[in-house]
Parts: structure tokens; sequence; C-alpha cells
């Protein structure tokens, strides 16, 4: 089967290639930084880390562009509680998403684009859709007329027919003349922050960034649009009846939206405290590979629920991996190569494939990753696994790990890389051959103070985090 993804606009698995059959031009909204994201937030960015991961291993090319949401009420209001300006409050935010980001070994998208340096577009954005008369003022804000709109509702699958277009519903701040209707530019208010525009000073609605930003970067018909479940309405909604309504082309081929993360079973709640950032679950000791694992291992239009046993079961998993690749590096393996474990190597791989072809599939691809390291590692106790079939079983990790990136260890800041640590261990073994054992054990010394162990065995040297 060729990769297919679940798309929310037809609510149907299908085949995904992009437009142009190779590049792949696709959306993400970013986070709001007005605060530490959660793991729920991270699930959903960890979605899109495999979607991309996924796609450049299908060989696709990728222009991804994720925003950074930097002007929104909730950051106003905080700043001005605060008397920070609020772009100071927010950079602290974005640098920490950012570190997220590396910690969790989430891929950078190609372009990370910040809403307050696209007001600009925006504002011809708006003047576009007042041109077509797709808008109205209100007490020195614009509104979208949705009722101007008649696709309004195909991506939620939302029947609006229950709502009088006319009906004045004042259910916001500002005066709107139809439920549906939502606010393109918000009039200037007191002490926030504004910028001109033709149509009076104010600043930007939510929606709108989205659709500005993404149309700039990556035209008007984008390949795929992604989010959590909530955006999908009215936040995707509103982006489609801002986009379309400007260009009249389709503005996303696919929608793409990820399930949310609950925590023991709820919601994620301030009242109930069971909110976890990424730093503190390192803090409390556990890995950020763990906590991608865990992220992983649901497929993404599922329920996660979270709990912190989940974390110890990761671990052991992604230390049995490990273990795995370190036997398969160093045991001692007769010559020659059985073709019966060439063929669970190749079966091993397009059972792999094909589950992440299957609209991620990831649970399925881990559970194909799983049964043949059982299996593997029983004919390696048997000697039946020979020399001949390391390099396979080596790439076939080498596949795993491009997706799912949690064996390979990192160079941390006061630690060291699986390659600056082989290198050294090539040294020392290099030292001794040539009889210089001050060097040797001076090698040693460092891989130790770095927290690695060394184990000379009969079939080389093995090393291992303390
Ligand atoms: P925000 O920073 O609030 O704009 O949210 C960033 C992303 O996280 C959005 O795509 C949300 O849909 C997503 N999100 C929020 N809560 C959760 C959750 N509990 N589980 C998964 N994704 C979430
Ligand atoms: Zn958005």
């Amino acid at each position: 089967m060729a990769l297919s993804l679940f798309n929310t606009l037809s609510l149907a698995v299908e085949e995904f290639v992009p437009a142009d059959g190779k590049t792949v031009r696709m959306y993400s909204c970013g986070p709001t930084v007005y605060n530490y994201a959660h793991i729920g937030n991270l699930r959903t960015f960890t979605f899109n880390d495999t979607l991309r991961r996924w796609l450049a291993y299908r060989g696709f090319v990728l222009d991804h562009v994720m925003n950074i949401t930097d002007v929104e009420d909730k950051i106003i209001r905080k700043s001005m509680e605060l008397g920070i300006p609020m772009c100071d409050y927010t950079r602290k935010y974005e640098e920490f998403f950012l570190e997220d980001m590396v910690t969790l070994r989430l891929e950078k998208p190609e372009r990370i684009v910040r809403a307050t340096e696209h007001i600009h577009e925006m504002v011809e954005l708006i003047e576009t859709l007042q041109d077509k008369g797709l808008t109205y003022d209100s007490e020195g804000s614009v509104y979208y007329r949705i009722a101007r709109f008649p696709g309004y509702g195909k991506l939620s699958h939302n029947d609006f027919s229950g709502i009088q277009a006319a009906a004045r519903v004042d259910n916001d701040e500002y005066d709107k003349d139809d439920a549906r209707d939502f606010v393109l530019w918000k009039s200037r208010k007191g002490e926030e922050p504004y910028w001109d525009a033709p149509f009076g000073a104010g600043r930007p609605g939510w929606h709108i960034e989205c659709s500005a930003m993404a149309m700039k970067y990556l035209g008007s018909t984008l390949d795929i649009h992604t989010g959590g479940v909530d955006l999908a309405f009215p936040h995707h909604e509103n982006e489609i009846a801002q986009s379309e309504g400007a260009t009249g082309k389709p503005f996303a081929r696919f929608w793409v939206h990820c399930e949310h993360l609950h925590v023991d079973m709820q919601k994620m709640s301030k009242s109930i405290g069971n909110i976890y950032t990424l730093r503190e679950l390192v803090e409390m000791g556990h890995s950020p590979e763990a906590l991608r694992f865990v992220l992983m291992s649901v497929p993404y239009r599922k329920k996660l629920n979270f709990t912190i046993e989940s974390l110890k079961g990761a671990q052991t998993s992604i230390d049995r991996l490990r273990n795995y690749k370190l036997r398969l590096e160093t045991d001692k393996l007769a010559d020659g190569q059985n073709n019966e474990i060439e063929k669970l190597c190749q079966q091993a791989l397009a059972k792999f494939e094909a589950s992440l072809d299957d609209d991620l599939n990831t649970a399925e691809a881990l559970a194909a990753m799983f049964e043949f390291v059982r299996e593997t590692n029983t004919l390696l106790d048997q000697g039946a696994f020979l020399a001949g079939n390391r390099a396979s079983a080596l790439d076939l990790l080498k596949r795993f790990d491009r997706v799912f990136d949690v064996i390979e260890t990192r160079a941390t800041e006061n630690g060291l890389g699986d390659e600056a640590i082989e290198a050294l261990i090539a040294e020392r073994t290099a030292a001794k051959k040539s009889k210089q054992f001050a060097r040797a054990d001076e090698i040693r010394n460092q891989l130790l103070e770095a927290g690695i162990v060394l184990e000379d065995t009969k079939e080389g040297v093995r090393w291992k985090r303390k």
C-alpha cells in the first residue's frame, strides 16, 4: 500500500502524494508562547515530527512551515500583568519551546515563523477579504461574514443550518452579527500592543495569522495542514474561510489532526494538577527518549493515556533495543550468512514500512521491530546468527531510528555522543596495541568521568553509560 493518511476533510484514509509529486508543502499550527509546552502539546508536535520523518523516508522533499503565535489574548494579558514588553515575554517561551524540541529530538521545520513579523501580510489578506465583500466592521474591529462563505463547516462536518444567520449572538466582548462570525482584526484597546492598518489601529485575530503565513510561504494550496484535534473547529474551519474566501482555491488538500493526550485517564488541568512538562519529567529522572517513545507508541488518531508507569516501560523497551544493537556490533559471530535470518530482516522491514504507510501506524511498526528483536536474539543465543547477517539487522535498526530516533544516544552538554565515545575507544585500543599504556589509561579515565564504563571482553571492548 502506498503512503496514506486520514484526511479530516473526507473522513477517509487517502493515498498521499504531494501536488507536484516531489515537495510536500506542509503547515503546522505552532505553539502559543506564553508558557512551557505541556506533554499534550508535545504529543501533537511529536506527531508532526513523525509525519515529517516518514515523508522524508519515502523520498519526498519537505517544505514545512510552523508558526509561533506570539500575539494573542492570553499573551497580552499575562505580559501586561507582569509589566513585561510582549516580545520579551514571548521570546523567552519561544526559546524554551525550541529547546524542548531539541531535547525531544523533534526535527526543525524548514521555516519557523513569528506572527508578529507577518502583520503586513495579514493586513493585506484582510483587505482582499474586504474587497470581496466578505467582511464587516463593528466598533473599529473587522469581522468575517460567514453567511457569505457557503462551504463553512466542511472540515469539522458541522451543520450550521440550525444557526440563524442574522441572529445577533453576543457571546464575545466584540459585537458580531452571527455566532459563526469571527474577528479578523481587533480594534486597539487601552495600553495593548497595536499596529496601524488602513482599517484602523489594532491587532490581528488568531485565525488570520495562520492563513497569512501559510499562504505566504507555501502558496494558495498546501499539501498538508496539521494541528491538534481541538483546532479543527473553529480555528481550521476559519482558516479555510479566510484563505478560500480570498483565493477561490482549495486551501489544503489534506487536513491531518492529532488526538489528545490525557493523563491517568483524565484531561490535563491545572485544578487536578496533572499537567506535566518535559522539563519536569527530565528532572524526575526520566529520559527524553522515554517520553518520545511513549508519545510515538500510540497511533496519532487514538487518545493517548499518559502515566508515569508508561515512561518506565518505554525506557525498558529502549534499553532492549540499545542492548540488541550493542550485541550485533560486538558479539563474536561465526562466518557465513544465514538466509533465514536475511528473510526475517526483509519481512520485518516490509512490515515496519507498511505499518507507517498505513496512516502512520506507529504501534504496528514497533510491534514488527520488537518481534524481530525477540526472534533474532534467540538465534544469536543459539549461534544461528552469522557474521554475514550483521549488516542487514543493523540496517533495519538504522531505518527504524530514522523515524523513531530513540536508539542512538546523543551528546549532551556534559556528556559524549556515541560517535565520540567510539572514536575514543578505538584510540585507546590502538594505544594499547602500540604499548602506550599511559595514554590508554588516560582515555579510560576520561570516559569514566563522562559516565562511560568500559568492559574489556574477549570479543572486544563494550561500553555502557553509568
Ligand atoms: P497551543 O500552544 O495551545 O496553541 O497548542 C499547541 C498544539 O498543541 C495545538 O496543535 C493543540 O491542538 C495541541 N494540544 C493542546 N492540548 C493537547 C493535548 N492534550 N493533547 C494533544 N495535543 C494538544
Ligand atoms: Zn493555526
